[in-house]
């Protein structure tokens, strides 16, 4: 396709669908006309990648996610079809500006963070890789809130993404299947004696699946994220006449739960749950019996994924449906579930551990508990006498009145992973230690990925422009190539093409600011990024308490030989998490202090970006000089933020924790500042009991005076909060060890700030940041999937009958 043909056919498609001209458009108008062109040009190519999986009787994977965070999709579908410049230049010449087209999208943010964002990253890599890989998950009618700042507090709004429509997703209503919730079960026996669940009572919900398609780099692959939508049955409707009756249906898959980390224990929640795996494993067999294949090698051909626990029910709907549908024997059906199952750990803290209460589960689910019942009695019954009795104890699903969804993820599935190797060895060592006793073959470890096409082809194309110029192209396929950067280290044209690059990037999220915050930056300043949730043990706090010494400091000394900078954080808390609204708050008050204060000469400035998401990270990301990954040792399981924004030249200051351990690795000591803690001296506290909070604050002037600052009258407005936090460190003894860490973590500060002034060294150390990011791409993460865990491969991995060369683009 020319630049011609599409303008051509762009303005025959708005006269088609709008009846206008494009001066007449609007700039939503001119958005579905390109999209419309977008998803008729690419679904030829979905529906014949679907048939070629099914007439090569593929293995496909399925990724059951109950989050996906996708973001915008118009750039990257265009990058991926290989449109992006033509069309670019196309609307261009008709005097349209894609950045206004993709301006109209809304953001589909059905995640709340890094679970979610990580289930979208592979998503694109396994259709870049060929891999015949599906994503299976809730079509949310509400995605997470809106965030917005009121009296520099948080305030949440719904997020109203579906209200103009959503161009990439095609209803299905013939795939629609029941998902049986309530009531009561029992089992009788049929004619042969066999025992067969009889349900009484209860309701059916209709899960009708919206498909997107999951369009691959420049390989014509479209692979499918099918999103289940919950619906009346035609035969319940008498049930729901009432408003009120119809409104609390609906309600159950209508909103995002909006916690991270802490588990909701709502029974809409499991419902939620329950629907989407029901849904989901009921399409997969159903697929499956259309292939006539023997029943017992379904997992020759299907491979589920249980992304955390929340889809943990996948084990027993699949024994379910094999049991009580298809008549098969309990232990041929359990040798099929745990070949087929596979399971990623996310997260080892306690409180994100997820349980349920029998009784909530008898009461959503009541035949899969009966299932959970008896794989628990047989495990027991398995090891009891060859296993210790007090593992057998600890290890049961199903413990003081509570189910153990990572129990049953685990002893009903063959892979259990966790996302970072220190993660990983934690889990093996620690928290799973008892089912590594019992399953040693079944750990592994796959560190985290980020999809490299959004992450810089996309959200950096000043920086992409460089690279192609300096190591050619073979970047943009294989991220392997950054490497080729190293050999410019010492190349000063080099260096100043990529730091102008960032200048022009930091000119334009300084251009942002201004506009959203009216707040004036200076883009010469160090820009110090912390993007992420808000929450404790991410420790934003340790970054806030950094900030209010500089600015003590500058206020004692306004000569203080510091590089200019601007903190910059982006962060929701969840709703119901009070601490971290209270950090929020504090924050936002310490930068209305600072930002007002002209003593301290613009040496310092705070910026607390509203609405963290998608397109605010991919803004943000590419500006950013210094990425701030602070986590207490041990507590962030990976952390992808921290790969994006290396990958962009930014350079880390970082605790040994989940995967900034392997960027250490990967970019050498002299090129990130590590300091604090390591796991190992945390869990020696834990062991000893001998962390004292109050000592350090009693012995140290220097965290005396910036704690003091919280409670003393020098940040307005935060009586009650600043006593909070005060609190939280002083008197509950600082849980994450902020206080403990906070001198190593201020002269790494300082390192940063010396480093900087070195211009050159500065600017080599961002280069080597970006040349050694290749290994943190997600195509690299799912290919091990693919290759450990799946056992998928590539649809045309012998042959190649559909003649895809490597750069096919679409034609219209
Ligand atoms: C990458 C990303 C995250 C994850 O950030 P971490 O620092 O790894 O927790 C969260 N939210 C959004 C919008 C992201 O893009």
């Amino acid at each position: 396709m020319d630049k011609k043909e599409f303008k051509k056919k762009f303005k025959r498609r708005l006269a088609e669908k709008f009846a206008m001209e494009v001066t007449d458009a609007s700039s939503n108008e001119l958005y579905q006309t390109l999209g419309s062109l977008m998803t008729s040009a690419y679904s030829q190519d979905w529906r014949e990648t679907w048939k070629d999986y099914r007439e090569n009787n593929q293995k496909q994977s399925y990724y059951f996610s109950i989050e996906f965070l996708p973001g915008k999709m118009l750039k990257s579908n265009l990058l991926n079809m290989g449109w992006l410049e033509l069309v670019e230049e196309g609307l261009d010449e008709l005097g349209i500006q894609l950045n206004d087209l993709v301006e109209i999208e809304p953001d589909m943010a059905l995640g709340n963070g890094g679970l979610g964002r990580l289930a979208s990253c592979f998503m694109d890599s396994i259709a870049s890789c060929g891999l015949p890989g599906n994503g299976n998950g809730i079509r949310y009618e509400y995605g997470l809130f809106k965030q917005r700042f009121v009296d520099n507090y948080q305030v949440e709004l719904p997020d109203e993404w579906l209200q103009k429509g959503n161009l990439w997703e095609v209803r299905k209503e013939s795939k629609a299947v029941d998902v049986q919730i309530g009531g009561n079960v029992y089992l009788k026996p049929d004619q042969y004696g066999k025992l067969s669940p009889v349900y009484e009572g209860g309701s059916k919900l209709r899960a009708v699946p919206y498909d997107t398609g999951m369009v691959g780099y420049q390989n014509k692959i479209v692979n499918t994220m099918r999103l289940w939508s919950l619906e009346i049955p035609p035969e319940e409707e008498d049930r729901y006449r009432s408003i009120e009756a119809r409104r609390s249906f609906e309600d159950l898959t209508s909103v995002l739960y909006p916690d991270d980390s802490n588990e909701a224990g709502r029974k809409m929640r499991l419902t939620q749950e329950y629907f989407f795996v029901s849904a989901g494993v009921q399409s997969i067999l159903r697929y499956f019996k259309s292939l006539n294949q023997p029943m017992d090698e379904i997992n020759q051909y299907a491979a589920i994924h249980i992304n955390d626990t929340h889809p943990a029910m996948c084990v027993a709907e699949f024994m379910r449906l094999l049991v009580d549908e298809e008549q098969m024997s309990w232990e041929r059906a359990w040798d099929l579930t745990r070949k087929v199952m596979s399971y990623t750990n996310h997260t080892i803290m306690a409180e994100a551990l997820e349980k349920w209460s029998i009784d909530m589960m008898k009461n959503v689910c009541p035949r899969i508990y009966q299932i959970i019942e008896e794989i628990d009695r047989r495990f027991v019954e398995e090891l009891i006498g060859v296993q210790d009795f007090d593992l057998i104890q600890r290890t049961r699903i199903i413990q003081d009145g509570q189910v153990h969804m990572a129990h049953l993820a685990i002893i009903g599935s063959h892979s259990t992973n966790g996302v970072a190797k220190l993660h990983s060895d934690l889990l093996k060592s620690v928290v799973l230690h008892d089912f590594y006793l019992l399953y040693p073959d079944r750990f592994n470890n796959k560190t985290n990925g980020i999809a490299m096409r959004r992450w810089v082809q996309l959200a950096n194309p000043a920086m992409s422009k460089v690279l192609d110029a300096t190591i050619g192209k073979t970047w943009r396929k294989n991220s392997d190539d950054l490497r080729l950067l190293l050999n410019y280290e010492e190349d000063d044209q080099v260096l100043n093409a990529l730091a102008e690059a960032k200048y022009q990037n930091k000119r334009s999220l300084a251009a942002y600011i201004k506009s959203h915050c009216g707040i004036e930056v200076s883009p010469e300043a160090i820009f110090d990024v912390q993007i992420k949730r808000l929450h404790a043990y991410k420790r934003q706090l340790l970054n806030l308490l950094h900030i209010i010494k500089l600015y003590l400091d500058l206020k004692e000394n306004p000569e203080l030989p510091i590089e200019p900078r601007v903190f910059i954080f982006g962060a929701k808390a969840a709703p119901s998490y009070h601490y971290a609204k209270s950090i929020i708050k504090v924050i936002n008050e310490v930068a209305s202090l600072i930002n007002a204060d002209e003593t301290i000469k613009g040496k310092l400035k705070l910026v607390f970006l509203e609405n963290y998401n998608v397109s605010l990270a991919e803004r943000i990301i590419p500006a950013a000089d210094v990425s701030e990954q602070i986590s207490l040792a041990s507590k962030e399981a990976s952390g992808t933020s921290n790969m994006k924004l290396m990958l962009n030249g930014a350079v880390t200051i970082a605790t040994l924790d989940g995967a900034n351990v392997e960027i250490r690795d990967a970019v050498g000591d002299d090129n990130i500042a590590i300091f604090g803690l390591t796991e190992g001296e945390v869990y020696q506290y834990y062991e000893k009991r001998n962390y004292h909070a109050i000592d350090l604050y009693e012995r140290d002037t220097t965290i005396q005076k910036v704690v003091n600052a919280l409670i003393d009258g020098t940040i307005p407005n935060i009586t009650k909060e600043g006593q909070e936090i005060f609190d939280s460190l002083i008197k509950y003894n600082d849980e994450f060890f902020v206080l403990r860490d906070f001198e190593d973590y201020c002269a790494a500060q300082m390192s940063v700030n010396q480093a900087y002034q070195d211009t050159r060294r500065w600017r080599q150390i961002s280069l080597r940041n970006t040349a050694n990011a290749g290994r943190f791409s997600s195509d690299r993460t799912v290919q091990q999937y693919a290759d450990d865990i799946w056992q998928i491969e590539p649809l045309f991995a012998h042959n190649d009958n559909r003649g895809v060369t490597q750069h096919d683009t679409y034609l219209l």
